[in-house]
């Protein structure tokens, strides 16, 4: 059985930090349109709509795999030929878009006008497009904006992007009670589960940004403390403490470890009793603990190799490390926020090797030399490192799968122990 070990500063490996590497080169990374496929369930009455070209729509068609006869609740408005050559007013032709769109679907209460790659370089100023259909739909729809571009970006910063774009459309909460925010978006199943857990700890006063829908935003202000559920979440956290909510430091909820870690500094900072804290977690941790024993069998010692994709490799590692049991070989990241991440470097074995950035053709140089058991990378290398018999996991998978929290720690554990059994299976 995994014994739980405190995540705490105390524990930190003081002047032994990993080894951080930055790298600046050819990278393999989806761009932040694919945040919409993710956000577009959680936001029940939004509507994103992709300002891009035909590459864009397919890509958002095919990563989100919706079924032909549903009505998505995202679509893409064409930038063609035309709009290119600077033929046609493409501002008009956005207008009459939104406009045909919102007559047609009234239950969407926000429109995001997602920009992209050809937006930016036709330089369409969709902030302005955005304020111009606000006042024209308001008060029934709200209209925002924020770029999906894969120009220098990684694809989990559309998530970033967008909730940075509503924080200064949330209300200002002006009561001295102080609230909790959960800042991230968390599939439905997990946000109940925490919800449950701080309830059982006596916390009432409790938002999840963002929420199921756009008519329910928090409300935000100094007695705001805010808890990151995503390590990805920068912009998002800086847009917040400008409005003067205090970011709760804590390690990411991955895992039995993560999980206790995080539910921990919210009740510290509420002023939550220890014994009522470990009476509310007592039941699901052990459950997590149990469900982890089943793979760490399959997991220890092996290698795993992380490339840059989703930036939640470094609370990956320190889980996969700490409660299965791998070794870690390399630990990739597009982006290290190191103040969101701190808690989590503090908890890598000394002389982990962590890269941030990419030069794709020396990473991979590097990953076959260390020759690793498991490699977690973009969907574009998965392929030619299969073929060339690594076994690798699709890092966009951990994005979509619900991994947070007590009870969904044995089915991340699962993420990585099934490619490395499918592969025994492969051989055998
Ligand atoms: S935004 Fe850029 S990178 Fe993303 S699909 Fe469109 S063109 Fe490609």
């Amino acid at each position: 059985m995994t014994q739980v070990i405190e995540i705490h500063p105390d524990n930190s490996l003081g002047c032994q930090e990993p080894k951080l590497i930055q790298e600046r080169g050819q990278r393999e990374v989806f761009c932040g349109l694919t945040g919409i496929i993710w956000l577009h369930r959680k936001i029940q009455d939004a509507f994103f709509l992709v300002v891009g070209s035909r590459t864009c729509a397919h890509l958002i068609q095919s990563a989100a795999g919706v079924m032909i006869f549903a009505e998505p609740r995202f679509g893409t408005a064409i930038i063609d030929e035309r709009d290119l050559a600077g033929l046609a007013d493409c501002n008009e032709e956005l207008d009459k878009i939104v406009g045909e769109l919102l007559e047609r679907r009234p239950d969407i209460k926000l429109l995001f006008l997602v920009g992209s790659c050809p937006s930016e370089v036709i330089k369409l100023d969709l902030s302005r497009a955005a304020l111009r259909l606000s006042h024209q739909f308001s008060p029934n729809v709200r209209v925002l904006n924020y770029s999906g571009s894969g120009i220098e970006t990684t694809f989990t910063q559309g998530e970033d992007a967008c909730l940075a774009s509503m924080v200064p459309t949330l209300a200002k909460h002006t009561t001295a009670q102080k609230q909790l925010l959960i800042v991230g978006t968390l599939a439905d199943v997990v946000e109940d589960q925490f919800r449950a857990l701080f309830s059982k700890m006596g916390l009432e006063h409790i938002e999840f940004f963002p929420p199921r829908k756009s008519t329910q935003l928090p409300q935000v202000g100094p007695n705001t403390l805010f808890l990151l559920a995503q390590p990805f979440l920068a912009d998002t956290a800086k847009a917040l403490e400008d409005l003067g909510a205090q970011h709760l430091p804590a390690p990411f909820p991955l895992g039995a470890m993560g999980t206790r870690a995080w539910l921990a500094q919210a009740a510290k900072a509420f002023g939550v009793p220890n014994d009522v804290f470990e009476a509310a977690i007592e039941a699901p941790q052990k459950r997590a603990i149990q469900a982890l024993s089943k793979h760490r069998a399959e997991l220890k010692d092996k290698k795993i190799f992380f490339f840059p994709d989703s930036q939640l490799e470094i609370p990956l590692a320190r889980f996969l490390h700490h409660e299965l049991g791998m070794q870690l070989s390399e630990v990739g990241t597009p982006y290290l926020h190191r103040r969101h991440l701190q808690l989590e470097l503090d908890q890598l074995p000394p002389n982990t090797r962590i890269v941030e950035g990419q030069d794709v053709d020396e990473q991979l140089d590097r990953c076959r030399a260390s020759n690793p058991d498991l490699v977690v990378c973009g969907l574009g290398l998965a392929n030619p490192l299969e073929a060339e018999g690594y076994t690798t996991k699709w890092a966009i998978e951990l994005v979509f799968t619900p991994i947070q929290g007590f009870e969904q720690a044995g089915d991340l554990a699962g993420l990585f122990s099934r490619p490395l059994i499918r592969r025994l299976k492969l051989v055998a």
